[in-house]
């Protein structure tokens, strides 16, 4: 028997209905078709419930038990919310990828013919954005924060760009299209940012070298937003910096027909953490239409990503079911929440993709 630990953290808003219904879905998995493996489920608090019970919305308990894990679940945050002052900082999820250093920030886009306006084939593309410097603040220093004021009137924000950063996403991002269409694109502002982005698009023509039978090439931001908009289909692999990355896979998501449909996964060397790309979306909190197949889906990366690293297979055939059978349900149209012209609900998609598990069991 292999126990894996994982810890869950719910998060605020419409985290604990998303939460939860992944949960089922693990559940079930594991106890329909892997009585060989223990997911071993441990709730930390983050988010709202930290603040009210320890005045942190990331408490150091919490931490300690996410070090004690083999992976973390973690639901969306309200963080725009949070009280002045939190030692949370500004966002947990940002405190929780410095310390453990999860580099990878990985934000797969499948699009199921859900848009209407790309009628031309699936959009099915990866963005693998650099986690742990770049313009974000809260991340890229030491000590201290990237953002300042000199006087009242000056605000300025330091970019962190480095050789190693660079490297190793680059090289993740070759990885993950070794087992795609081995095509990959890296995304900068060096016209302009000629000696930050410079040294990122100069690694990434140093390491494609390496990789000569993939295809590799390099776009402008600007115009990379434009392309991405009108011919999502050109593309495999995307690589890029911290802001590029975020942007432009909230970009993809629409580009697939909602947010809800996008997953993520936040991997390092040792640790790595499931969080759907979305915000903890307030405006239907508590009404049990909230999407769940993003938090769903980023389980099922989380659990490919730990049967890569433990080298159990049982582990990444877990991962398949669960992309299976939600692409099953997807593409049938069943019960589908609202955002994705749906009448169902929470409780529909989550049995819906329960129900396909048996189907897509080979
Ligand atoms: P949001 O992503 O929460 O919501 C944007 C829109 O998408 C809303 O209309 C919302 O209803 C909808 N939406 C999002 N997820 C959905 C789902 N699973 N199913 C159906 N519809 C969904 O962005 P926001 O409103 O700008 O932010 C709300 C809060 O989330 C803020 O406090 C923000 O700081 C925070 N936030 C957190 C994260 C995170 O924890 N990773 C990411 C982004 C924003």
């Amino acid at each position: 028997m292999s126990i894996y630990r994982i810890a869950v953290a719910e998060g605020d808003s419409i985290g604990p209905e998303i939460v939860r219904a992944s949960m089922e879905v693990l559940n079930s998995l594991q106890d329909a078709f892997l009585n060989d493996i223990k997911l071993d489920f441990k709730e930390v608090e983050v988010g709202w419930k930290g603040i009210k019970s320890q005045g942190s919305s990331l408490p150091d308990e919490s931490v300690k038990r996410m070090e004690a894990s083999d992976g973390l679940i973690l639901g969306p945050l309200d963080v725009g919310r949070y009280p002045a002052g939190d030692p949370g900082g500004p966002s947990p999820s940002g405190k929780i990828r410095k310390h453990f250093d999860l580099f990878a920030n990985i934000r797969p886009t499948v699009s199921y013919g859900i848009n209407k306006n790309y009628p031309n084939g699936e959009v099915n593309l990866v963005i693998v954005r650099e986690n742990t410097e770049g313009f974000y603040a809260d991340r890229n220093m030491f000590m201290g924060s990237g953002e300042f004021m000199p006087t009242n009137d000056v605000a300025m924000a330091v970019r962190v760009v480095t050789r190693k950063g660079s490297q190793r996403i680059i090289r993740e991002a070759f990885k993950i299209a070794a087992s795609r269409m081995q095509h990959v694109t890296a995304v900068h502002k060096a016209n302009v940012l000629k000696i930050s982005d410079g040294l990122f698009l100069q690694v990434f023509k140093e390491i494609s070298e390496e990789f000569h039978s993939f295809k590799a090439d390099d776009k402008i931001v600007d115009a990379m937003a434009f392309d991405l908009l009108l011919n999502p289909q050109k593309y495999d692999v995307i690589v890029t910096t911290n802001m590029f990355g975020d942007i432009l896979s909230d970009e993809a998501a629409g580009i697939a027909g909602s947010l809800g449909l996008a997953p993520s996964l936040n991997s390092g060397d040792n640790f790595a953490m499931a969080q759907a790309v979305h915000g903890s979306a307030p405006d239907i909190a508590g009404k049990g239409i909230a999407n769940p197949i993003a938090e769903i889906l980023s389980c099922g990366m989380l659990f490919q990503w730990l049967g890569n690293r433990h080298n159990d297979s049982r582990l990444l055939k877990m991962s398949h079911m669960i992309d299976e059978a939600t692409r099953k349900l997807i593409i049938k149209r069943e019960n589908l929440t609202p955002d994705l012209g749906g009448k169902g609900n929470t409780e529909s998609i989550t049995k819906g993709i329960i129900n396909k598990l048996t189907e897509v069991n080979k």
